[in-house]
């Protein structure tokens, strides 16, 4: 079994890198990718623990990206030698807009009349910070009862405080991913393409955009949508990935690797096919394979 997706307290996740690698090698993963928000900082860190662990290490990121005015998430993959200087420069420009959107988020919450100050919230965290850390202040607070209540009331897309982000496009971030050698992949397309609408355009338009592969396998989907997404990569000539999208508490239902209520279990073989893809080539042509 293997986790290609999770995070640590780098970004929104509450274990520290090294911790997340001893549970991984604990549990037996065979492969464990770090896939913090904005930030590489807890592959940089977790890497001499991995090493000692023997654990197979990825370095990857997850980025928020703007497309057809919905905010996409898309995960990179450094499989064949890590980002560069200038990736990492970029980044950082990510991080400053996060940090602007945070301030903006602050002052919204506090003009609704919650006592929150950035600082507190910034306190919350070990390096970058979220929505998550927002919610988990205002469930510390006694202003919601869980972390969840205070996204679907206030911090979500449409919840009442919400505060858009100056957000890369979709095409710029995979671009950026693939100009490092990266492999961009789209997280958790059930929350961008939900099973409504014209799925095999924005797959299709998606793919034209440098899209390698498609996030099947993820704890927060059922399994029919799980199928329906093999047989859609299959039909686009997309690679297949999958992880648990684990947070620690942030998102205690999640376990590393088996995802909810163990509803996950992905296969080695996934990386493998993953490691064989050529970033610099384009995959096959769509529509040359058939369900
Ligand atoms: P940010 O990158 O700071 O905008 O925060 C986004 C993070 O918040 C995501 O990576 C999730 O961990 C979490 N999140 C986003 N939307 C929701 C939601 N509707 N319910 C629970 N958690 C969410
Ligand atoms: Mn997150
Ligand atoms: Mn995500
Ligand atoms: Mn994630």
């Amino acid at each position: 079994m293997i986790d290609l997706h999770t995070h640590t307290n780098q970004s929104d996740g509450t274990l520290a890198p090294a911790e997340l690698v001893t549970t991984a090698a604990t549990i037996g993963l065979d492969a464990l990718a770090i896939t913090d928000h904005d930030t590489l900082s807890g592959y940089d860190q977790a890497l001499p623990c991995a090493r000692e662990c023997g654990l197979d290490l990825i370095c990857g990121i997850e980025l928020s990206a703007a497309y057809r005015g919905r905010s996409t998430h898309v995960l990179g993959y450094f499989l064949k030698g890590l980002p560069s200087a200038e990736f990492r420069e970029w980044v950082l420009e990510l991080q400053r807009t996060r940090l602007q959107r945070n301030q903006h988020l602050a002052e919204k919450l506090q003009t609704e009349g919650f006592d929150i100050t950035l600082d507190e919230v910034a306190a919350r965290g070990s390096n970058l910070i979220g929505r998550p850390h927002f919610a988990a202040c205002m469930m510390k607070k006694g202003y919601v009862a869980s972390i969840q209540e205070a996204f679907d009331k206030y911090l979500a897309e449409n919840g009442s405080c919400y505060v858009p982000r100056n957000e890369p496009t979709f095409a710029e971030a995979t671009a950026q991913i693939l100009k490092t050698g990266g492999i961009p992949i789209l997280a958790h397309p059930y929350r961008v393409l939900g099973g409504v609408g014209p799925v095999e355009c924005y797959v299709h338009e998606m793919r034209s955009m440098g899209l390698k592969g498609i996030e099947a396998f993820h704890s927060q989907q059922p399994v029919d949508v799980t199928n329906f997404y093999k047989r859609l990569a299959k039909r686009f000539s997309l690679a297949l990935s999958g992880g648990s999208d684990f947070h620690g508490e942030t998102k205690s239902d999640i376990k590393l690797g088996t995802g909810i209520n163990r509803n996950l279990n992905v296969s080695r073989t996934i990386l493998d096919n993953l490691r064989s893809l050529n970033p610099a080539e384009p995959l096959l042509t769509p529509f040359e394979l058939h369900v």
